[in-house]
């Protein structure tokens, strides 16, 4: 069979056959990145049907995306020995398409709507009967609802000990309640009810004799219910394989516990370990860059993995100004590997941390017509729900008659927004010389402090016209969310305030690039008209195009080449992750201390790294902008540990000296991985080229519309552990 698989170009090595050849019982296979964990599984899948005889239907297997999925049963078909039929056959499901399959077996007919894009619309329809559209998004209510129904509990027991809390949960309620009157469910019901279900033993019990082989890729972010669920269906034939690395656990804030794959071997005493340490995908010193970073942490299995590739060009460095500068080298920089020939665009990655932290590159891709495909994000920036209300009040500021900006500025005012725009239409028609919002004023049906309120919301937008954009964005803020953003911390909020700052603070530091309202509100402008002419391209899954994501989002992906924007000190570790504990003699610039490096968010801002770099194969390209939000930043800690430099006063960004530490070994990984990125303080040679397509040599040109811009000169990237080095002295 392994011949066979020879035959098609897949030459499994001694542990990968051993893990697809694996008998009877409980079977972990723990493996860094690019290892070849899914490719087993694949080939498992494959060999049981041709060589022992497995019904494809008995076969279960679970990936972490419907994408995966699909994936996992095209390369199952290309396996020798099966037929299209059986490929077909195979159980290859999410979490979520397994329990939703089950409970339509039990006749459960309630209407799923688990595209996110249905769940927004409710939650944005709920948000606007509320009168609520303007105070939050609904991605992140979305996100915090869920996060806490992911522990088992209900949206009534979360707490509200501020207006904005109870409004957001009034939301929430509003959102479950329209759902339980359709007969519908979302993602989390599906797993919840699912799981409810399945302890019931007259479901169970077919099931398990059904499925007599269950794997599960991307072990190591199952959460709790996943688990369970995983665990009841296996108790019968107890031929349960989970792949996964412990160091790629990325979503404990969505209930993922890293706990299940390092204890996998303790809960199944008999589990068999087979550790896979031969990476496939990456050059050695990307390799040898990723383990050197995650190696940092405490709460992991130690591994060595060695380099099957070659040692290619070192992972590249520059440190940009910032965003802005970061983006401008960016797209030079690719455009120029793209125009030698060297890679097509769907060959490139650009991964960053936060959904807010693709703003720059994002404009800088549409306004030099780069065609990109942006997973997961549906808008524009200035056109996501929480700032397109301010954009609106700027847009009126200019234009008060513009009625399409009209119904964000009802959101606060707790009116619906039919009504009032109801009634301001029919005053218009009576007597067009007024402002839309001057009828407003007017309308019968509003109280005293409403009243109060539209009068003051004209003076504002009166007074913006006048304002620099970026000061009218803080005056804004000011207005709408400081009270709430300051307002004490309750746990179940915290994320949720976090990710609303941080879209407030981008679009600040978006707004500073101009002078005027007006130059502001017509560069956004265009900028959506550009994003919606490049529609077409969005639709067709393989087009090429740059893809851009967040690192989460990029989880079992592999690209030729990777660009890393973003690493610095308060993006990725992220700030959250730092302001969490730091002790008082951390802050004062000492040491860092054990307990704090080891501090759980860290260590998950450390996994996102690693996961970050493992995602190149040959060329991977690390930015990290020396300022963000108008603040100072340093270098990553993760790229300065890695290279065996001390981070400088880690809490102070703008001190940016410091000393070398210590020359260590190179630990992280075997033998086979030589020089490049090993922290052994030898500097390696820079064999690169000055960044092809000449990036040294070009000049970026300023983002579109924005006159008051300066130029942007061009970094020239380095070797990154030279870089870094340099950097710090
Ligand atoms: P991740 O942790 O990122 O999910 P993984 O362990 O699942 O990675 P795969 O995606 O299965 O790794 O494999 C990484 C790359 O290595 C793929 O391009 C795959 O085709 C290749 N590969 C896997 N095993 C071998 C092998 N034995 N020989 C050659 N190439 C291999
Ligand atoms: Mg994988």
């Amino acid at each position: 069979y392994f011949r066979a698989l020879e035959d098609v170009g897949i030459h499994l090595n001694r542990p990968q056959i051993q893990a697809v050849r694996h008998g009877k019982g409980p079977l972990l296979t723990l493996a860094g990145a690019g290892c070849g964990k899914t490719t087993v599984l694949a080939a498992r899948a494959g060999y049981l049907m041709a060589m022992r005889d497995i019904p494809a239907s008995s076969i279960l297997l679970v990936t972490f995306t419907s994408k995966a999925a699909a994936e996992m049963k095209l390369r199952i078909a290309g396996l020798p020995g099966v037929r299209p039929a059986a490929a077909r056959a195979v159980q290859a499901r999410t979490f979520h398409s397994f329990a939703l399959a089950m409970l339509r077996h039990h006749g459960v007919q309630d209407e799923v709507f688990g595209e996110t894009q249905a769940q927004h619309t409710v939650m944005k329809m709920m948000l606007r009967q509320l009168g609520l559209s303007e105070a939050f998004q609904p991605e992140s209510l979305l996100a915090a609802l869920s996060a806490w129904k992911a522990e088992g509990r209900s949206a009534d027991e979360l707490p509200e000990t501020v207006r904005e809390e109870a409004d957001a949960k009034r939301a929430m309620l509003a959102y479950e309640a329209w759902k339980q009157e359709r007969n519908k469910m979302d993602f989390d019901d599906i797993l919840l009810r699912a799981s409810v279900l399945l302890r019931d033993p007259d479901v169970l019990q077919p099931l398990q004799r059904r499925f007599s082989h269950i794997m599960v890729d991307e072990f190591q972010d199952t959460n709790a219910l996943q688990y369970e669920m995983v665990q009841r269906l296996a108790a019968r034939h107890r031929n349960l394989m989970v792949v996964g690395d412990d160091d790629q656990t990325i979503y404990t804030f969505n209930g993922a516990r890293q706990e299940s794959i390092l204890e996998f071997d303790k809960v199944y005493k008999d589990a068999k370990v087979i550790t896979l340490d031969i990476n496939y995908r990456s050059d050695a010193r990307i390799l040898g860059l990723g383990s050197n970073i995650v190696a940092k942490n405490v709460h992991r299995r130690s591994k060595r993995l060695s380099a099957a590739g070659h040692e290619g060009l070192p992972p590249q460095f520059a440190t940009p100004s910032g965003p802005e500068e970061e983006a401008a080298h960016i797209v030079t920089h690719l455009l120029g590997q793209v125009e030698e020939g060297q890679l097509r665009y769907r060959d490139i990655a650009i991964l960053h941390r936060t959904a807010s932290g693709s703003r720059s590159i994002f404009e800088q891709l549409i306004m030099r017509d780069v065609p990109f495909i942006q997973y997961g994000a549906g808008a524009v920036f200035y056109d996501q729900t929480l700032i397109r209300p301010l954009m609106d009040h700027l847009r009126l500021s200019l234009n008060p008659r513009r009625m399409e900006s009209i119904p964000s500025t009802l959101g606060p005012l707790y009116v619906s927004r039919e009504a009032g725009m109801e009634w301001i239409m029919r005053e218009e028609k009576q007597q067009a010389k007024k402002y839309p919002l001057i009828h407003l004023s007017r309308w019968d049906r509003l109280r005293d402090f409403q009243r109060q309120q539209v009068k003051e919301r004209i003076r504002l937008i009166r007074s913006l016209t006048t304002m620099k954009p970026a000061y009218a964005i803080q005056e804004m803020r000011r207005v709408f969310y400081d009270k709430y953003l300051e307002s004490g911390d309750t746990g179940a909020w915290t994320h949720y305030k976090e990710t609303m700052q941080e879209s407030l603070e981008e679009l600040e530091t978006a707004a500073k690039r101009f002078d005027t309202v007006e130059a502001f509100v017509s560069f956004a402008d265009e900028l959506s008209e550009r994003h919606r002419q490049m529609e077409s391209l969005r639709r067709e899954e393989d087009s090429d195009a740059v893809r851009l994501m967040t690192i989460h989002r990029a989880k079992g992906l592999e690209f030729p080449c990777v660009y890393w924007i973003g690493a610095s000190e308060g993006i990725l570790p992220h700030s959250s992750a730092l302001h969490s504990e730091l002790p008082e003699d951390r802050r004062a610039g000492a040491a860092p201390t054990a307990a704090v490096d080891n501090d759980a968010a860290l260590e998950e801002e450390r996994r996102l790294a690693y996961v970050a770099v493992t995602r190149a194969k040959e060329l991977l390209y690390i930015t990290s902008p020396a300022s963000n939000h108008g603040k100072p930043a340093a270098v990553s800690r993760f790229l300065l540990e890695a290279y065996g430099v001390t981070p400088p006063e880690a809490s102070k960004p703008e001190t940016r000296r410091g000393s070398f530490g210590q020359p260590k070994n190179a630990s992280g990984y075997g033998s086979r991985v030589s020089g490049g990125a090993s922290a052994s303080g030898v500097a390696t040679r820079v064999s690169s080229k000055p960044g092809p397509g000449n990036a040294a040599a070009r000049t970026a040109t300023s983002v579109a519309g924005s006159r008051t811009e300066p130029r942007i000169s061009v970094p020239v990237w380095k070797c990154t552990d030279d870089a870094c080095k340099a950097w710090m002295r």
